[in-house]
């Protein structure tokens, strides 16, 4: 189809784009088939490549197991993805809950969905195996706050070019269920495929030895990795270039229109990489430490902090509490809560609602939306508002430790090899992402490619 010419190609083609679209419509319908009743989906949203929905059945009847369905509608049976997904019985109100992936970045990899338009289904089984269909329905939306809009979401391109996703729910015929509309698009001039943020900045220079301070190599590791990082194809977003005013405190403006936490939210990037170097007065003390969700699972961090160690002259850091080498999670500790609810008295305000299971760091739990529980809204007198708190598409935000700025080895690979760096975290971005696509967390492998519309 790529080499047509000629008028009579042309109207040839658009009769038959017409058509497709006309039965794709009209098969959608039927996508959907014979169902049971409905389910009730109480949050959608999606966190870096990922999406998620949560709901509920209120009248289940013998469910053994459960599924996330898609289905096109066209096709042998149409289904274009099953997935198992974890649920559980509130006994309280005999509601069967259930969630479409135990992780926020596992479950349905939205890139890797082909192009065309699909109804979602949740799928139960009884203990002889019989299933039956719910279509899924709206209930995102309360008295304490309004429905969760439409997600638009843009895949990452990696040579593949971009396709825009739109998700929402829709009436087909009689019924309600939730839809996923995959098209070729451009990307939009203000949307990213990845954030780099490099820590710091302004009068606030982070970690100081030697003469050296983070602020200022972190900068140049940055650019470094945005440079490597648009040569393999991916559209980048800095969240600082240098050029702030060195008097500003950019701890103060992070929740500012400008500041990193907004930018970053509105960027729809998918990824994120929070650049920064560690200190010891122990100057043995070395290696790299990515921080990921405490809700994520490992493979993202791990996937950097492996790159790293294979690409560069470091190592991964020794420090207890690891998940896997070199990937680490830190949540608000009881003596962290206590010190927050003390300023937060001292200055006036209530403070949030943070818990042992909060994420800790702001570039990890404010770029994630409702699915890391961000939730700076403008109380504290010292800061902005974080204007995406409540956005239903995060961005999967790793901190990333590079290596310690106090150790001599360490300081050596930040200093003489920026390039070894910058590759090596490109390598792992790729690494991740193709990875995604051979294996894309539920049965859609095989089916990558096929245009159904
Ligand atoms: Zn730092």
């Amino acid at each position: 189809m790529k080499h047509v010419r000629g008028a009579g190609c042309l109207i040839l083609l658009l009769t038959l784009l017409t058509t497709t679209l006309l039965s794709a419509c009209g098969s959608l319908k039927g996508a959907v088939g014979e169902t049971a009743g409905a389910a009730q989906v109480t949050r959608y949203y999606t966190y870096g490549m990922f999406f998620q929905l949560e709901g509920f059945l209120e009248e289940p009847g013998e469910v053994a197991s459960a599924a996330l369905v898609l289905r096109s509608g066209s096709g042998e049976d149409g289904t274009l993805y099953r997935a198992e997904v974890p649920v559980s019985l509130s006994k309280k109100q005999g509601r069967l809950r259930f969630r479409s992936a135990e992780k926020i970045d596992e479950g349905l990899c939205l890139d890797t969905l082909p192009t065309g338009t699909c109804a979602a289904l949740l799928e139960t089984r009884d203990r002889e195996g019989t299933p039956r269909y719910w279509t899924l329905e709206d209930e995102t939306g309360s008295d304490k706050k309004p429905a969760e809009p439409a997600i638009e979401y843009y895949t990452l391109s990696h040579g593949r070019g971009h396709r825009k996703v739109t998700t929402e729910f829709r009436t087909l015929g009689e019924r309600n269920t939730l839809v996923f509309q995959v098209r070729r698009s451009r990307l939009p001039a203000d949307v990213y495929d990845i954030v780099i943020d490099p820590g710091h900045g302004g009068k606030d220079p982070g970690a100081q030895s030697g003469g050296y301070s983070e602020r200022d190599i972190v900068l140049e590791e940055a650019k470094a990795i945005r440079t490597a990082l648009e040569r393999a194809g991916y559209k980048v977003l800095l969240t600082r270039d240098g050029s702030e005013d060195p008097e500003v405190n950019m701890a103060y403006t992070l929740y500012d229109k400008d500041g990193r936490v907004n930018r970053a939210c509105a960027s729809k990037a998918k990824l994120s990489l929070s650049i920064h170097l560690n200190y010891s007065p122990n100057k043995s003390q070395n290696g790299v430490q990515v921080y990921r969700s405490r809700k994520a699972g490992d493979a993202f961090a791990r996937a950097i902090a492996g790159g790293l160690v294979d690409g560069t002259g470091l190592s991964y850091s020794t420090m207890a509490g690891k998940t896997v080498p070199g990937v680490y999670t830190r949540t608000f500790s009881t003596a962290d809560l206590r010190e927050e609810r003390a300023k937060a008295k001292a200055k006036g305000f209530s403070f949030y609602e943070a818990t042992t299971s909060t994420d800790y760091y702001f570039m990890i739990r404010e770029f994630g939306g409702i699915a890391t529980g961000a939730y700076v809204d403008g109380r504290n007198p010292d800061y902005g508002t974080n204007e995406y708190r409540n956005s239903n598409q995060g961005v999967d935000g790793l901190l990333c430790e590079l290596a310690f700025l106090t150790n001599p080895e360490d300081l050596k690979v930040l200093l003489q090899d920026q390039r070894g760096i910058a590759s090596s975290i490109t390598n792992a971005v790729d690494h991740y992402v193709d990875g995604l696509y051979e294996n894309p967390g539920g049965q859609t492998a095989d089916l990558l490619g096929k245009e159904t519309l």
